[in-house]
This record gives C-alpha cells, sequence and structure tokens, in this order.
C-alpha cells in the first residue's frame, strides 16, 4: 500500500473502484460490464472520497481485489492529461506537438496505465478545471466531477497501474498546471460554446442531422448530463432543429451510443 500512501500524502481523496479478478473479471460480477475495473464501487464516491486508508479493509473484504480511484479536481486540488495510445490516436505524439507549441510540462507525478499514462498536475484552491474529452488527439483532462483510476489497481487487460519509477509520488511533489495549459482548457471550452450556438440557430439538413446530433449528445453527455437529460434535448432539437426531423427511434440509438462510450470514457480510464 506504499504505492497508495505516497499519493494520499500529496492530497488526494481516494475511494474504492471495483477491481478486476484472477480471470479477468469485474468484481461487480455483471456479465455484460461496460467499464471493467474502472467503475466506483459506491454511487455516493464523490462523497465518501477522503485521505484515509482504512476505508479499505472492509470494502476489499466484501469485493475481493478492488481497484483505487482519485477523484479529480477541487477536491484534491489535482487534475490528470490522460494520454492514450490506441489503434486510431496517440496522445504521446499529440502531446509532444502541444508542448513544442507551448513548453514542456513540468516533471511531476506520473503513472503507466493500461494504454498510456496519467500525468498529474496541481491546480491552485478556488480554481476550477473541466473534464474535457478528446482536447487534443488521444489526450482527455480529467478534472471537475472526474476521477482516474491509480496505482496498486489493475487494468482489465490484466496489466498493473503503475508509478512511473523516475515520477514516483514518493520521490517528487505533483508540480502546478502550467498558466498555458489551464487557458487551453478554458479556452478549448468556450469555443466550444460560441460552435454550439451557431450551428443550433442555423439547423441541420438530411445529410448532417445523424452527426450534429452525435456531436450534441457527446456534448451534452460529456458534461456530465444524464442520458434521459440529454435524450429529451436530442429528442427537441430533432423536432425543432432538423429539416426533416429523424425518426424518434433514430434519436433514441443515436444517444444511448453515445451514453454507452461517455460511460466508459468516465470511467477513469
Ligand atoms: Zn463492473
Amino acid at each position: 500500500m506504499e504505492d497508495l500512501e505516497a499519493i494520499l500524502k500529496q492530497g488526494a481523496m481516494v475511494f474504492p473502484v471495483h477491481g478486476i479478478t484472477e480471470a479477468r473479471l469485474c468484481t461487480c460480477r455483471k456479465k455484460d460490464c461496460g467499464s471493467p475495473g474502472k467503475h466506483p464501487i459506491y454511487p455516493n464516491w464523490q462523497r465518501q472520497a477522503c485521505t484515509s486508508l482504512d476505508q479499505f479493509d472492509s470494502v476489499k473484504r466484501a469485493f475481493g481485489p478492488i481497484n483505487y480511484g482519485l477523484i479529480t479536481g477541487g477536491a484534491s486540488q489535482i487534475i490528470v492529461v490522460d494520454v492514450d495510445k490506441r489503434d486510431d490516436h496517440d496522445g504521446a505524439e499529440s502531446l509532444k506537438i502541444v508542448e513544442s507549441k507551448y513548453s514542456e510540462l513540468p516533471r511531476t507525478v506520473e503513472s503507466l496505465t493500461g494504454a498510456g499514462r496519467h500525468i498529474f498536475l496541481r491546480i491552485p484552491e478556488r480554481v476550477s478545471i473541466n473534464n474535457r474529452v478528446g482536447i487534443f488527439q488521444g489526450i482527455d483532462i480529467r478534472g471537475e466531477g472526474g476521477f482516474v483510476v491509480i496505482p496498486p489497481s489493475r487494468h482489465h487487460s490484466g496489466k498493473e497501474y503503475a508509478w512511473d519509477c523516475e515520477r514516483h509520488p514518493e520521490d517528487i511533489s505533483i508540480a502546478f498546471a502550467p498558466p498555458w495549459l489551464t487557458t487551453l482548457i478554458a479556452s478549448r471550452n468556450e469555443k466550444q460554446k460560441s460552435d454550439w450556438q451557431g450551428i443550433l440557430k442555423a439547423g441541420f439538413s438530411s445529410g448532417t442531422r445523424n452527426c450534429s446530433l452525435t456531436k450534441i449528445a457527446g456534448h451534452l453527455l460529456g458534461k456530465g448530463v444524464s442520458f434521459e437529460v440529454a435524450l429529451v434535448a436530442a429528442l427537441g432539437i430533432n423536432e425543432k432543429r432538423c429539416f426533416p426531423p429523424l425518426p424518434s427511434s433514430e434519436v433514441f440509438h443515436i444517444v444511448r451510443s453515445i451514453a454507452k462510450r461517455e460511460r466508459g470514457k468516465h470511467d477513469g480510464i
């Protein structure tokens, strides 16, 4: 548990997340779990998160091999740059390009995940940084209302989450996020806001309806809006702004598929 203690000493608020069994199944025991080893055990995890290790003893007895979540944003005063390498995008490459344009991220705590790495950065008190999915290709920002899975946890691929030994929380402090990064996150939010106003005003023709409703559903669900509310909004936009509107069943399918995808993204990748 030294891995956990080190990050707790730096102010991280943590909570139990479902883990992965030897048979590589999620401890929630649902056959069709959409986010194995990445979803909180308790629904009120945001209120339960704390800096104590004791909270995990009884949970482990009940669930077995649990994983550990770190709440990002104001609670821990930590945000995470989530860099992923997948078939269609390489976050590490994107990060290099962004760093060469602005400046390198400071030397800070980092962990290796199943598909890439998490870079931990401190934010000043009372500063709020939102979650930003896909701020650059292969890069998400985990901020207010989000979380990441931290070592010692197991990824559903069988890999273990581990601290980068050169950037272990026992040896170095979490560095402050550079102003260029926080400004960039905020400005991307603003840009998206104004884009939506223009898009909605213009409305969608038959060639763009599907794609636009997908974007809108992604935008809402990415902000933590519930499936039900996003569906009502998408149905309303379809009715008033699509010419002609799509069948309601198609709108339902669009929102449901994005909700599934977003749940995966938000469950502490
Ligand atoms: Zn599960």
